[in-house]
């Protein structure tokens, strides 16, 4: 985790990221071949932490079905996606922001900021953050 007085940057510094299926990140992720630091894993979903943390607490949430962007979910999806958002508010309260509040970020598409072509929940906390998005 980041330590006290961190500066956090204001825009993404990660190159714009397309990837195949076979070729995705978060994929890699979720078979281990990349290492990440998980925070919670079931049948249907991983959290880990973000690689390049906006907040003190920043943990992604992905379903391990790859679903291409929230722009893309299918009405089979419903049920997985009603869980993710139950999921997101539990893990951000059990990163300590339950009492002061937390940002549930998913960026889609090009417009939307998304750098990473599978569908993710940003968990953001622990500090006051800024609105309106850039
Ligand atoms: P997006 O911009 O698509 O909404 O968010 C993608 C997020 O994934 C970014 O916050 C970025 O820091 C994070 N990220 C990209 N690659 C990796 C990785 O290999 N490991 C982890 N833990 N996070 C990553
Ligand atoms: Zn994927």
């Amino acid at each position: 985790m980041s330590a006290k007085g961190t500066k956090y940057p204001e825009t993404k510094t990660l190159p714009k990221h397309q990837p195949l299926v076979g070729d995705c990140i978060f994929c890699k992720i979720i078979k281990g071949e990349i290492p990440s630091k998980k925070v919670y894993e079931d049948d249907e979903m991983l959290a880990f932490h973000d690689l390049t943390p906006m907040a003190p607490v920043h943990v992604l949430l992905i379903p391990k079905k790859h679903i291409k962007s929230l722009l893309d979910l299918e009405t089979e999806d419903i049920v997985l996606a009603g869980r993710l958002m139950y999921k997101a508010q539990e893990l951000a309260r059990e990163q300590g922001c339950g009492e002061n509040g937390a940002r549930f970020v998913i960026n889609a598409k090009n417009h939307g900021g998304q750098t990473v072509d599978h569908l993710h929940v940003h968990i953001l906390g622990g500090r006051l953050l800024g609105w309106p998005p850039g």
